[in-house]
């Protein structure tokens, strides 16, 4: 016998979680499937300093817990499985999980995140958090004055760099091209940008660091020119991959509009997917914005979404 609930959320990080929250605040009998990732990207993040309220910023992994007990204060349920399949094609919906559980739903909102692409060089878990970022806008600011690298040739990478500029003392792009794949204004502003340098046909090779009073911390990269073979060594506090996001959206392919890189088409202002009841926030269906914040409101989004079609239709 499948298990139903009014609305399923899949996915808990920001978007989900505030979903939750306010799903269950009006009173939507809700639950959170919190998949590989609960908490989402945030739990691999170490201080938040910009999610507006945390006044002294907060730990990403601690934010999440608050997050979480905030939606089940109101009555929102999480079940620690993965959502693997589902099937919109009539109502209920169904949805089981990788253990083939089945599960249906009034009403379900999507929420399961992007992951930035890793480069899986040596010594990239390990610094992992503690020099290595993959978001300058979140981290930027424990780089200031500092020496740091950027990883990517597209647009992301430049953006990223540019941001970083003014913080760091020196920014340095590392593509494995020549060519950039980012658009030829964001290449000439990072050009002709003072502090940032280029170092082509290259990638990382390793990360390397030291422990100081039991902290690790990333002091230097192996860059390795894929033309020569050689390998130089460089100083560097912080190291910024730029290659990319993927949206964990490939269970929903063929179901739901995306567009080419797989990130959930939304309707005009709203979280309203192709398939009328089912709901889409935060960065699966946002590669623009990809903050915490951003998330959390387009996740309240959803859940008023989610509500106002209920109510209009069951
Ligand atoms: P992207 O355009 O796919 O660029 C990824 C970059 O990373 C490419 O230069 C690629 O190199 C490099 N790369 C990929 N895998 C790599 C690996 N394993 N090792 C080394 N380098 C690797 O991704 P994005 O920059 O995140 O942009 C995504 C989309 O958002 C794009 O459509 C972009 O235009 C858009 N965007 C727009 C703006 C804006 O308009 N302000 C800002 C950000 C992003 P190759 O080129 O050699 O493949």
């Amino acid at each position: 016998m499948a298990e139903h609930h009014q609305l399923i959320i899949i996915g808990a990080g920001p978007a989900g979680f505030t979903a939750g929250l306010y799903a269950s605040r009006a009173n939507l009998e809700c639950v959170i499937f919190e998949g590989d990732t609960p908490g989402g990207q945030l739990m691999i993040t170490t201080e938040v300093e910009n999610y507006p309220g945390f006044e002294k910023g907060i730990q990403g992994p601690e934010m999440m817990e608050i997050f979480r007990k905030q939606a089940h204060r109101f009555g929102a349920k999480s079940i620690y499985e993965t959502i693997g399949k589902v099937d919109f094609s009539k109502k209920p919906f169904k949805l089981w999980t990788t253990n083939n559980k089945e599960y249906t739903a009034d009403a379900v909102i999507i929420a399961t995140g992007a992951t930035a692409r890793r480069l899986h060089a040596k010594g990239e878990d390990e610094y992992w958090g503690v020099g290595i970022s993959a978001c300058a806008t979140c981290d930027g600011f424990f780089f200031k004055n500092q020496k740091v690298f950027v990883i990517g040739g597209g647009d992301t990478a430049m953006e990223e760099a540019l941001y970083l500029a003014n913080l760091a003392s020196s920014v340095t792009i590392i593509h494995r091209r020549q060519e950039f794949r980012a658009s030829k204004i964001m290449v000439d502003r990072a050009k002709n940008h003072p502090k940032i340098n280029f170092l082509l046909d290259s990638i990382v090779d390793e990360y390397f660091g030291v422990v100081q009073n039991g902290i690790k911390r990333l002091t230097g990269i192996k860059v390795k020119n894929v033309k020569t073979g050689d390998i130089t060594e460089h100083q560097a506090d912080g190291v910024f991959i730029a290659i990319g996001h993927d949206p964990s959206t490939s269970f929903l392919r063929g179901i739901l509009e995306m567009d080419e890189n797989g990130y959930i088409i939304t309707k005009c202002k709203s979280t309203y997917t192709n398939i009328p009841g089912v709901f889409a926030c935060g960065d699966c269906q946002d590669h623009t914005y990809r903050q915490a914040v951003t998330a959390a409101g387009s996740g309240c989004m959803a859940a008023i979404d989610a509500e106002r079609w209920l109510g209009e239709n069951n």
